[in-house]
């Protein structure tokens, strides 16, 4: 899942950062109003962390803007001003969920897995299609009940496919979850992911859909 992150105090938004980079998201960090705005309209958003106080503009009038162009983007809201009224604002404004700073990384993991279940087809932290077992929250994957470790890109991209069995995900959308906002991908960085994991995975499990993308059907060896 790929987050975009707003937030002006950039110690908080370089740990926010690396500890979601840690937990395999993508994450695109901006400091202002205006840049989340023009980072939003690229459109590669999955969800956003939002702090309502930022130097060019209030947060929430990022939120309504938002909520104007894109009604159900995921958006949580951070704020150290944990007073009940702006919790009310915030969520009448259109925010998904609120976390007053000081706030949990483990709080804020939770509940962006539900956003993140929410956008998929998955239920539960839990996916399990066929053979392949994969937890959502402690990253830990088995084949055949066997653990087997993947590098982050693509555990990354296996976790895009699983918590969309049964959707076709088209190649530029699976770049987009697994690249932030200026990192280099080469044309065929998609194909070479799958290639090695195909080659840890029961044979067909994952489906090419030439010249769209990839999927992993649902029905897949159960
Ligand atoms: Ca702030």
């Amino acid at each position: 899942m790929r987050i975009l992150l707003v937030e002006d105090d950039k110690p908080l938004s370089n740990a926010l950062s690396s500890s979601l980079r840690a937990a395999n998201y993508v994450v695109d960090c901006v400091h202002t109003g205006r840049d989340a705005l023009s980072m939003l309209a690229a459109g590669q958003t999955d969800s956003v962390i939002l702090d309502l106080g930022l130097p060019d503009m209030d947060g929430l009038e990022v939120l309504r803007n938002i909520r104007r162009k894109a009604r159900d983007l995921p958006v949580i809201i951070l704020t150290a001003r944990d007073k009940i009224t702006d919790k009310i604002v915030g969520l009448d404004a259109g925010a998904d969920d609120y976390l007053p700073k000081p706030f949990d990384m483990d709080e804020l993991f939770a509940r962006l897995r539900v956003t993140q279940r929410r956008l998929g087809t998955a239920t539960s932290a839990m996916v399990a299609i066929g053979d392949v077992a994969l937890n959502t929250q402690t990253l830990e994957l088995t084949v055949s009940n066997e653990p087997v470790v993947l590098p982050r890109r693509e555990l990354m991209l296996l976790q895009v496919l699983m918590e969309n069995g049964g959707r076709i995900q088209p190649k530029q959308k699976l770049e987009s979850r697994l690249y932030e906002w200026g990192e280099e991908v080469s044309s065929n960085t998609i194909e070479v992911h799958i290639h090695h994991l195909r080659k840890k995975l029961p044979e067909n499990f994952i489906k090419t859909i030439r010249g769209v993308g990839y999927s992993i059907p649902v029905n897949n060896g159960a």
